[in-house]
């Protein structure tokens, strides 16, 4: 790497880099850099070590509970239970490092197939390379859209700007050049470099990286920063929060149970024992960590169906969104442009004309405006050659496709007029204009959007040469007609000068010589995706820089607004140029408006905003660079893999790798179905913790024998918590998922009416265990030992068959995504091999104080655990729980 790039020529930085301009790097120097500098990659970026993951398992509230009750053991002289409860302390601290280590790996594996690439050449070939790859004295080649991938100094520059404002806060573009600078230029003034994290806004460059990973800009300033230390999702955060309140609320009531044993005068160390076993059974040992997994499950699930999911908690997100703003081309259409329809003075030609070679050649003889639009559409054009160009525009490339077609020599028409500027097509300005020679002057070669042309037109071409443009109103009118047909549009212009024309008179008083309009089919997956956002609660929102007319045939014809949707369907963006400050009445009618068309990229954000303002959870689909401040306002940003700039897929928690609209539908559905499956996981942990807590309770008040002994409330712990529980957290979903509203995002993991379930299925298990304990010990007059075997089993085969209580009342007990769910059987078998295991082998048995119990008593048990079933089903089936 080199220092104060910036103050060496062009050829004194490569030659210190040793590499040659044209040819780049060799493969082996490439290797050698490798090694000796590493990958480009900032260091706060690189994955946590497993020996962190590993420690950090340590720092939990529930292993502090769970140390505690060991020391406590220790202290009582219970070795057995102060080492078992060890063995489960690293037994959960082992399990978690696992999940959470494959978790990570798998998250991170995502985050390489998101990762930026860029154009490099190496032995003299241009290749697309993740930019993880990038060394010292690569050469790379960057465009407008381009996230730059390193510190670099230029080498060739075409009217080259960029945006740093990630780096210095500048927010204006800044131009860029070749030229070499003093020392002393201050970072914000180099011209000559262009600087990791910074985005092309226009223009391209070739240029040599200088510096990598930290040693880049942006890399020593985060370094100060770390402002990128891996966060936990709201949801993980959220599920926090309910362990450690539950781990003090089970704190309280052992407590409480200790010192009214000692003050009713019952042995201290019996009551020391049943708090330990109280902070056993309420602790929910998977809880926290089960969403990490469900998380990056469902990320690694979508990943497979080509939507990369770049931040955890956008998974959440998802779930609660309820608006979803897309652009047009190729999000709703299918982005294949081709001419359709060509009007110019007097003449109007369709694809049937344009189909026939002849009727063209009649034309092009007769028709002077016919030759001179396909002349400006090829020099006003930025394609090069379809191979070459990354991310070809398609309508520039339909004018290309068009030309070659009717018979013109593109190249010829380029090498006869070569061009000599450039102004680039922004959003903003929706037109573009090259100055190119001709033989004896220059001709400046416009197109753009019709209403940003047509006023800066005073001739046209006819057919007996050029006229005052005088029947503009009747142009419109095409246009109109052209769009109406959901065409997209763009019109042409030209100017012959004979000497250079000032920058600012290169579009002043143009030759208007026709209208173009081109069809791109909408997608045909489009109409059922947003059937399926109508029912579930989701506004589909088109926001589009095109024509009104246009906007509303494609938006009728995927199905987004219907032919009796009123006018205020469709609005167009000069309406809201001043969104901040609208009638309330306007407000009404944006809100209910369904396309917005003409609109600029500040719009969007500002629309983006203006949801926010009412509440909404807006999703926001872009490609360009101009969308970045939107798709990053979003709360969900989604950007287009295929289609997208580099800077959109750089800011945006969401990337569709197939730029299919569907997908969105996918990554929503995923979302809500992950939270779901957590909402299911804790309803049934926490019902099983309830019902262990409760029935020890119930034992100590009414001074029965503790149906539970803590260690085999571990057991149970380990076997009904962590497999149903982890199973439920691979459920498919619910079949009617797209059919409820999105959740709101202020409401709390467990509803009020979730907790009434937890408590309900709780309590049904309790009435079990308590019950199945009263039978035994008084009606029965069983022995200690077999009355607490009998509410251990009980309490177990209970816990397990609980599961089955989790479904939503409205789906049958045995058709449900429960008992569809092939994990949860799979955990119940393994559960069962579990307990037989245990109770076969002499060791576990007197481990966990099991004696061997009677046909006639498992039968008994198994009433028990079937009652606690029924009751639950009972009351949900009556409306009682979900
Ligand atoms: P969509 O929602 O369909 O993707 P958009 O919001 O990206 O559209 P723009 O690409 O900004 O819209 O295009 C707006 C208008 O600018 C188009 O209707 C067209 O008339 C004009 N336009 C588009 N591309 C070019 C181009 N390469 N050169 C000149 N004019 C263009």
């Amino acid at each position: 790497m080199i220092k104060v790039p910036h103050s060496l020529s062009v050829q004194e930085v490569t030659k210190k880099l040793q590499v040659s301009p044209d040819d780049g790097l060799t493969t082996s120097e490439v290797k050698k850099r490798q090694s000796k500098y590493g990958e480009n990659i900032l260091t706060y970026k690189k994955a946590k070590s497993g020996w962190l993951i590993l420690f950090e398992q340590f720092l939990n509230p529930i292993i502090y509970v769970l140390g505690t009750a060991s020391i406590l053991a220790f202290a009582f002289n219970e070795w057995l239970e102060g080492f078992a409860i060890l063995t489960v302390i690293l037994f959960t601290a082992i399990i978690g490092f696992f999940m959470e280590w494959q978790a990570l790996r798998s998250f991170e594996a995502l985050q390489k197939i998101a990762q930026t690439s860029a154009q490099v050449i190496r032995n003299g070939i241009t290749k697309q390379l993740k930019t993880r790859f990038l060394v010292p004295g690569d050469i790379i080649l960057l465009t407008s859209g381009d996230v730059i991938p390193a510190d670099a100094r230029l080498i060739t520059c075409q009217s080259m700007a960029v945006k740093e404002a990630a780096l210095t806060g500048e927010s204006n573009q800044v131009e860029k050049n070749k030229a070499k600078l003093s020392i002393q230029t201050p970072m914000a003034e180099r011209s000559n470099m262009v600087f990791k994290s910074a985005i092309v806004v226009r223009g391209s460059a070739k240029a040599v990286v200088t510096a990598i990973g930290d040693q880049t800009y942006i890399g020593q300033i985060s370094n100060l920063v770390q402002d990128a230390q891996k966060e936990r999702s709201p949801l993980e955060k959220k599920l926090n929060k309910l362990s450690i309140w539950l781990i003090w609320l089970t704190l309280c009531l052992a407590f409480l149970i200790v010192i009214s044993g000692y003050i009713n005068g019952k042995d201290i160390t019996l009551m020391i024992k049943t708090g330990i076993a109280l902070a056993v059974a309420a602790i929910p040992e998977g809880l926290p960590i089960v969403a990490t997994i469900a998380l990056a499950r469902g990320m690694v699930k979508l990943s497979k169906k080509n939507v990369i999911i770049k931040k955890l908690e956008a998974v959440q997100t998802l779930g609660e969104t309820n608006i979803v703003c897309t652009d047009k081309t190729g999000t709703l259409t299918q982005d294949k442009m081709s001419v359709h329809k060509l009007i110019m003075y007097g003449s109007v030609l369709d694809y049937k004309n344009l189909e026939n070679k002849e009727s063209i050649r009649h034309y092009s003889e007769e028709h002077l405006a016919l030759n001179k639009i396909i002349e400006v559409a090829v020099l006003c054009n930025n394609i090069q050659s379809k191979k070459l160009d990354k991310n070809p525009d398609s309508i520039e490339m339909a004018l290309i496709d068009f030309a070659y077609k009717i018979g013109y020599n593109v190249v010829e028409i380029r090498q006869k007029h070569p061009e000599i500027k450039e102004i680039p097509f922004e959003s903003e300005s929706k037109w573009m204009a090259t100055l190119n020679l001709y033989s004896t002057g220059y001709q400046a070669c416009v197109k753009g959007a019709f209403e940003s042309i047509i006023n800066h037109c005073n001739y046209i071409l006819t057919k007996d040469g050029v006229k005052p443009f005088i029947d503009k109103a009747a142009w419109f009118n095409h246009v109109k007609e052209l769009c109406s047909n959901g065409l997209r549009t763009l019109a042409f212009a030209f100017r012959y000068t004979d000497n250079k024309p000032k920058p600012n008179m290169l579009v002043q008083d143009l030759v208007f010589l026709g209208v173009i309009g081109f069809f791109d089919p909408p997608r045909k997956d489009v109409n059922q995706a947003i059937e399926t956002y109508k029912n579930a609660g989701i506004k589909v929102v088109m926001i589009t820089g095109d024509h009104p007319d246009t906007a509303r045939k494609i938006a009728e014809e995927v199905g987004l607004i219907n032919l009796k949707d009123n006018a205020n369907t469709v609005i167009h963006g000069k309406l809201i140029m001043d969104i901040d400050n609208l009638s309330s009445e306007k407000e009404e009618t944006i809100l209910h408006a369904k396309v917005f068309a003409r609109m600029t990229p500040k719009q969007k954000l500002d629309m983006v905003c203006f949801y926010q303002k009412h509440n909404a959870i807006v999703g926001m689909i872009g490609d360009g660079v101009n969308d970045t401040p939107a798709l990053k306002k979003a709360d969900i940003g989604i950007a287009m893999g295929i289609r997208g700039t580099e800077a959109a897929k750089e800011v945006a928690d969401v990337i569709l790798m197939d730029d299919r609209f569907t997908s969105t539908e996918l990554a929503i559905r995923q979302g809500r179905t992950i939270y779901e499956n957590i909402r299911h996981f804790v309803v049934y942990l926490l019902s099983c913790n309830f019902a262990e807590i409760i029935s020890i309770a119930i034992a100590a008040i009414f001074s029965l024998p503790l149906p539970l002994l803590p260690l085999q409330i571990l057991f149970l712990n380990l076997v009904t918590d962590v497999f149903p529980a982890l199973a439920l957290g691979m459920g498919m979903g619910k079949k009617d998922i797209m059919k409820q509203l999105p959740r709101d995002p202020k409401e709390p993991i467990i509803t009020r009416k979730l907790w009434i379930s937890t408590i309900i299925y709780g309590m049904s298990i309790t009435l079990a265990v308590i019950g199945i304990s009263f039978y035994a010990h008084i009606i029965l007059e069983l022995p200690y030992r077999t009355v607490n075997n009998m509410a251990f089993f009980t309490l177990l085969f209970a816990q397990l068959i609980n599961v089955f209580n989790i479904p939503h009342r409205r789906f049958s007990f045995f058709q449900n995504e429960v008992t569809k769910n092939l994990w949860v059987w799979l955990a119940l078998i393994l559960s069962l091999l579990i307990v037989v295991t245990v109770y076969l082998i002499p060791l576990t048995r007197k481990v966990l104080l099991l004696v061997p119990l009677t046909m006639d008593q498992f039968i008994t048990i198994g009433v028990f655990v079937l009652c606690s079933l029924l009751i639950s089903q009972a009351i949900k089936r009556f409306g009682g729980t979900v």
